[in-house]
């Protein structure tokens, strides 16, 4: 399917071709119809998927046809809610791009923490029509009484799992409570636990479901790998591997800021342009840092989860899970960093006897087998543990309720 054959104005589909958006996306077919029809809509949407264009283009769209006095000041309309400041920075980029050509462009605003707040409430004073935000700034901006949300029409709510994941919950329904009750609600997630579904049954009441059909949680451009290594050895043999298979640039995960810190240090000591990215770095820090990576002056990004959900980095080439993440989720959405808009991308897991059981679990969850690979002169040494089978709980497992019955019958009885 075309841009074209969606009711979309000239002017947006003008964008969409500037931005070599040729063939609209599963999610983009299905979402932006519903949309323009005046539906709520909850999607199941991965990153990666382009679910960004699928409310951007549709609420421009209705925007463009509000008719506004040219004096008049903007009258905020669209409230975007994202779990990361790099999302919402993406977001609030998308906007901008896809009105490029609008003759009424609207303004954006991203309000997001670690930014001077002085030159946010500059901006919302001057009238906006979007707002893309992460929750604690807003709030910091309600509590001030310095913006009116109750003239929101169009409400999204994007990765939704990831917020509450980042257990910003209260800070929702503090939100939600000064929304208007009459308003689009456009709710994306990558899943629907029971602890979403709680808050979508707050937001509406009857949701049009989209979720796309057959496809697997993971793009199957991107070739996923396991390679068995000693611990001690995995920061050699990722040397060798970027040298070996002449990776462009390499995102690799960490399990903590700490390490993504001290990794990133000892590669620039053998040569490499690597950096770290994460969570105690100020704004500017980590929004420079991503620039440095997407102009490709740095070639190793050593990071802790922050840069697994949302952005939008083309072309890299190949995603490392050094550290193993702690859940299935986390493990798509560190792997969905590569192989984006259909190109191809690597993922590999670094294993070894400690966390093997650990990512068998993955692989179940993600209904895939991997072949182990052993690297030339990094083969894994040693003897595996004996499992203790049904003693030990696997990493990342939750308890199930069973589970937790029986500690607590356990616990009475004793
Ligand atoms: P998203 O899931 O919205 O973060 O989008 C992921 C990537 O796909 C971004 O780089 C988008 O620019 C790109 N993308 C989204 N939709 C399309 C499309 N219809 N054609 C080409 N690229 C797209």
């Amino acid at each position: 399917m075309t841009f074209e054959e969606l009711k979309l104005q000239d002017n947006l589909i003008k964008a969409t071709k500037i931005n070599k958006y040729i063939e609209v996306n599963a999610i983009q077919e299905k979402v932006i119809p519903l949309i323009l029809e005046d539906c709520d809509v909850m999607a199941k949407a991965q990153t990666g998927s382009g679910k960004t264009a699928s409310f951007v283009l549709p609420i421009l769209e209705k925007l463009s046809k509000i008719h506004r006095n040219p004096n008049q000041k903007a009258k905020l309309k669209v409230l975007v809610l994202t779990p990361t400041r790099e999302l919402a920075l993406q977001v609030a980029n998308n906007f901008v791009l896809f009105s490029e050509f609008l003759e009424k462009k609207p303004r954006i605003v991203s309000i997001i923490g670690g930014e001077n707040i002085g030159d946010q409430l500059l901006d919302i004073q001057k009238g906006c029509d979007i707002i893309v935000a992460t929750t604690g700034r807003l709030i910091d901006i309600l509590n001030k009484k310095q913006i009116d949300l109750t003239k929101i029409e169009y409400f999204v709510l994007d990765e939704a799992d990831k917020m509450l994941d980042l257990g910003f919950e209260e800070e929702l329904e503090t939100i939600l409570k000064v929304l208007p009750l009459k308003r689009q609600n456009l709710l994306f997630s990558a899943t629907y636990p029971p602890k979403i579904l709680n808050i979508v049954s707050k937001i509406t009441k009857n949701p049009i479901e989209v979720s796309i059909k057959d496809e697997s949680q993971i793009v199957k451009t991107i070739t996923q790998r396991v390679i068995r290594v000693n611990k001690e050895n995995k920061s050699p043999l990722l040397r060798h591997l970027i040298v070996k298979e002449k990776w462009e640039q390499i995102l690799v995960f960490m399990a903590n800021k700490r390490a993504a810190d001290n990794i990133a240090q000892k590669f620039r000591k053998y040569g490499f342009k690597a950096e770290s990215f994460h969570g105690d770095l100020t704004q500017e820090e980590r929004s420079y840092t991503l620039k440095e990576f997407k102009e490709k002056k740095i070639k190793v990004l050593f990071s802790s989860d922050i840069a697994a959900r949302g952005l939008d980095i083309e072309d890299i080439s190949c995603v490392v899970n050094f550290d193993l993440p702690r859940s299935t989720a986390d493990y798509i959405h560190r792997i969905g960093r590569t192989g984006r808009a259909g190109k191809t991308g690597i993922a590999i897991s670094f294993i070894n006897f400690e966390n093997e059981e650990h990512f068998k679990l993955i692989e179940k969850r993600c209904d895939v087998k991997l072949l182990e690979e052993q690297i030339e002169g990094f083969e894994e040494t040693g003897i595996a543990p004996l499992k203790q089978k049904g003693k030990e709980a696997v990493k990342g497992k939750r308890k199930s309720k069973k589970d937790k019955l029986r500690e607590e019958a356990l616990k009475n009885n004793k």
